[in-house]
């Protein structure tokens, strides 16, 4: 099976799993960024955002909160990051459609880009058009 997650789905890799259902499953990341950094797939193959199919990635979601309240409980984190990656070019390494859960505290090692890029609203209008026009 070519596809890391689907061999986890399928019970033919190991992880160390925290939920499962009929739609998703969730398991820790094998390499944290952060204590209890873990990890929501859906079943079916997806490879991404690009693709994926809007009531599976609800199902996602739905399994995201619920593990990441159980998360806070169980690591009293002081923040956390929910993180997707669709693509190479914003870090996806893995093409299955999975979102990050990714406790957070005071003074931890994480850094996010911090730079901001300052824009004319009339730009925000022009691309927000963009958008809109294909929504
Ligand atoms: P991405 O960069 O695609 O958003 O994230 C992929 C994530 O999957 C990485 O954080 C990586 O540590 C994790 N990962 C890769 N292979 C495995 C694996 O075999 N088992 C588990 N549990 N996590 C994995
Ligand atoms: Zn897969």
């Amino acid at each position: 099976m070519s596809c890391i997650f689907c061999a986890i789905v399928a019970g033919k890799a190991p992880a160390a799993v925290v939920w499962e259902d009929e739609e998703t499953l969730a398991f820790m990341d094998i390499n944290p960024v952060s204590q209890g950094h873990v990890l929501v797939v859906p079943k079916e193959h997806y490879r991404n955002l690009y693709d994926i199919d809007p009531e599976s990635a609800a199902a996602v979601m739905r399994t995201t909160v619920r593990v990441a309240r159980a998360v806070r409980e169980a690591l009293r984190p002081d923040g956390m990051n929910l993180f997707q990656s669709s693509e190479r070019a914003a870090f996806q390494s893995v093409f299955h459609f999975h979102v990050h859960i990714i406790p957070r505290w005071f003074g931890d090692e994480l850094r996010l880009p911090p730079q901001v890029q300052r824009t004319d609203f009339s730009v925000l209008q022009e691309i927000a058009a963009r958008i809109r026009e294909r929504l």
